[in-house]
């Protein structure tokens, strides 16, 4: 059996250091906030290169918070990509505020940032790029139409810790970012938690608050905010696994040039990595027709694949009331029947990697 992912794998190779990490834990019973948690939310910054990171409680709220901290609510519009995880689009309409979906580059599979100008109006507030799969958004053509518009930009980087565009870390790129610690990701807690990060000083001090009740020291209620926090637990398990972070990410990327290799003369399309950027390979995406008979062949040989995502945003159940058609987002649209994410995660052998591009071509 070839797994979609293997989490154990990455556990108990840092056992030994978890342990201790869950001890330290126990031993301080301070289980929200403290020194831990600070501790880790200064190392995260470091890593990424930014001044401020406050922890929280997901990946979604975090981008919520966001949006709360930049006022954005009501009669407001957020220009966000016709592929992502829902969390994206949800956290946009979460706090009263309407998702625009702008469709997706068909190389790179990130915003189309030609058809971005067209899509803003005088409501348009913020655009949230998504790093999707592990590949930055081409942040520079963001960032001038942002300049040009007076617009925020949010970077969604739930799937792209470590990514680099021209030399920076995303994140560090816009106004401000958010992270999710969801198990799965790049670097994954053990269970939900996330965090934002920002290098301007009002937005970190307003989000900081909103996350912890609009507190400003103990029982000092400033504002209405909210409970979403980032549990000591969790901050101390991400303190250990942190420093592995780049070997991770770069047995990812040697997993992913090592598919390539194999799949070059295959008919399926492989993933495109925009220049001057270092794509982190969350996921391995590839493209083909008949993905349905492809699935099927590796589900045969026991080989897990999972697809991201089967319906792209605007065609949800949940956004059937705007009625969007194929035309409206035609590339995001043909995506979604040709998309299969193979089996990618640190530690995957080159004899699993051979065994799924055997399958592969054997089947097309
Ligand atoms: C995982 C993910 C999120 C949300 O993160 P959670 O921590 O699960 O709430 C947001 N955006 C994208 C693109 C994601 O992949």
């Amino acid at each position: 059996m070839i797994p979609f992912a293997d989490l154990t794998l990455l556990h108990t190779s840092i056992q030994d250091k978890i342990d201790a990490a869950l001890t330290q834990v126990i031993q301080t019973s301070n289980f929200i906030g403290g020194e831990i948690v600070t501790q880790f939310e200064k190392e995260f910054a470091s890593y990424i290169g930014i001044k401020h990171c406050i922890g929280c409680a997901n990946g979604t709220d975090s981008i919520e918070i966001l949006l709360q901290t930049l006022e954005i609510g009501k009669g407001d519009e957020v220009l966000v990509p016709a592929i992502s995880w829902i969390a994206t689009s949800e956290a946009v309409s979460s706090v009263g505020a309407t998702p625009i979906f702008v469709d997706v580059n068909p190389e790179f599979y990130t915003i189309d940032v030609s058809k971005i100008e067209v899509a803003i109006t005088s409501k348009t507030k913020a655009i949230i790029p998504v790093h999707l799969y592990g590949q930055a958004a081409d942040m520079d053509a963001i960032l001038s139409i942002a300049n040009k518009y007076d617009l925020y930009i949010i970077e969604d980087c739930a799937q792209a810790h470590g990514a680099e565009y021209k030399g920076k870390k995303v994140g560090t790129i816009g106004t401000c970012a958010s992270f999710s610690f969801f198990p799965g990701k790049n670097l994954g807690a053990f269970g939900d938690a996330g965090c934002l990060v920002t290098n301007n000083e009002t937005i970190a001090e307003k989000s900081r608050m909103i996350a912890n009740h609009g507190q400003k020291g103990k029982h000092n209620h400033i504002i209405e905010g909210r409970n979403s926090r980032l549990d000591t637990l969790h901050a101390a398990i991400l303190s250990v696994k942190l420093p592995y972070l780049d070997t991770w990410n770069a047995l990812r990327i040697e997993a992913a040039a090592k598919y390539s290799k194999l799949l070059t003369n295959s008919p399926i399309q492989i993933p495109h990595i925009l220049p001057n950027t270092s794509h982190v390979f969350h996921l391995y995406v590839i493209q083909t027709q008949q993905r349905t008979a492809l699935q099927n062949a590796l589900t045969q040989q026991q080989i897990q694949t999972a697809i991201h995502y089967p319906t792209a945003l605007p065609f949800l159940p949940c956004y059937s009331e705007k009625n969007y058609s194929e035309k409206d987002f035609p590339i995001a649209f043909a995506m979604q029947q040709k998309i299969l994410s193979l089996p990618l995660f640190p530690g995957i052998s080159d004899a699993q990697i051979e065994e799924v591009c055997k399958t592969i071509l054997a089947t097309l």
